[in-house]
């Protein structure tokens, strides 16, 4: 009786455990339940794809135009040199304020990089030091913003890149790139322009094993082109907590028939550096449902927030503000 009784446990044990491996394997190994396929701009269509547009401020004294086909053509893994986490290499050619030309010959991409901030200092200092290193071999013109919320309400992503947008635009920026802190690209030909489409950057990601989830993820790094994102009204401002405020900025270029589009993965691998997971948004299904119909008076035309503090550092423009 006792080997009958140990033979049925046995059986049982032997079920679960079996039934564990193979959700496990399932979890783990099978691709379907990652968008199977997406398009992708292959390394040909990237110059093609990219918007030449600049800043008028942009010294018109340098007689050539700066080659990215190269640079393009080269792309390859940097995210290994250590020098690139060390110190900002070039430091001493950086603007007061985080803003970078480069010397010799005239850029053809100006483009504001704008950081959604609060509480994630050794994050902010790893971000910093590396994209300086990176993005000052790409030979564009950019400007770091971080736009950094002071008050303790619930983190709002969404409203801060809003914030970030208006600055950028006052600044002239025709082209926004929206980047959440902890993510780095790791491949040094992904452009930090703007292509025609709205372009979702971080397509192939560690965290998701450098797959896509789902074809509609339209967050992390995103270039858009700052008269777009003014016709679709920005982002909504109402999202409060983590989550649903980028599925929502993908409704709102839907409603307005704007396709997105992605590089190929060897120009589209990043890391996200490891962090807890925040306080999601209890709200944020309700809220998307209802995206496009809000669109019309959610967003920049209704962002209403109290400006702090504009502060030039040496790596970054912090504009501090209460939502
Ligand atoms: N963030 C922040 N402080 C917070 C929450 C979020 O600075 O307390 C910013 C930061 O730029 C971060 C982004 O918002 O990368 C997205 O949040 P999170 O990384 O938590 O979301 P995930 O994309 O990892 O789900
Ligand atoms: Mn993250």
């Amino acid at each position: 009786m006792f080997v009958r009784l140990w033979l049925r446990s046995f059986h049982i044990y032997d079920l679960l455990l079996a039934i564990g491996l193979i959700t496990l394997i399932v979890f783990l190994c099978l691709p379907f339940r990652f968008a199977s396929h997406y398009e992708y701009i292959e390394e040909s269509g990237i110059e093609k794809a990219l918007l030449k547009q600049v800043t008028r401020n942009v010294s018109q004294q340098e007689v050539f135009e700066c080659d990215y086909s190269e640079i393009i053509a080269e792309n390859r893994f940097v995210y290994h040199l250590a020098h690139y986490h060390y110190s900002v290499q070039r430091g001493a050619e950086i603007h007061l304020g985080g803003e970078f030309r480069p010397e010799g010959c005239q850029a053809r991409y100006s483009t504001a990089i704008i950081v959604p901030y609060r509480n994630r200092e050794e994050q902010l200092h790893a971000f910093l030091t590396y994209m300086h290193n990176y993005l000052s071999q790409q030979l564009i013109h950019y400007r770091i913003f971080l736009v950094e919320q002071i008050d303790h309400k619930p983190f709002n992503k969404a409203m801060l890149l809003n914030i970030g947008a208006q600055v950028a635009a006052e600044y002239g920026f025709p082209c926004l790139i929206l980047h959440d802190v902890d993510l780095l690209p790791l491949n040094s030909g992904q452009i930090y322009a703007c292509t025609e489409r709205p372009r979702h950057m971080c397509s192939a990601l560690d965290h998701w094993r450098f797959h896509l989830p789902y074809r509609g993820l339209f967050g992390g790094v995103v270039a858009i082109n700052t008269v777009q994102f003014q016709q679709i009204n920005g982002m909504s401002n109402l999202y409060h907590g983590w989550g649903g405020e980028d599925d929502d900025l993908y409704e709102r270029l839907r409603a307005k028939n704007i396709d997105i589009c992605r590089f190929a993965m060897e120009f589209s691998q990043y890391t996200m550096l490891k962090h807890k997971p925040e306080q999601p948004n209890a709200n944020r299904v309700a809220l998307l449902r209802a995206a496009t119909l809000r669109q019309p008076f959610d967003g920049l035309n209704s962002l209403v927030y109290k400006k702090v503090e504009r502060r030039l550092h040496r790596l970054f423009t912090l504009i501090l503000v209460v939502t």
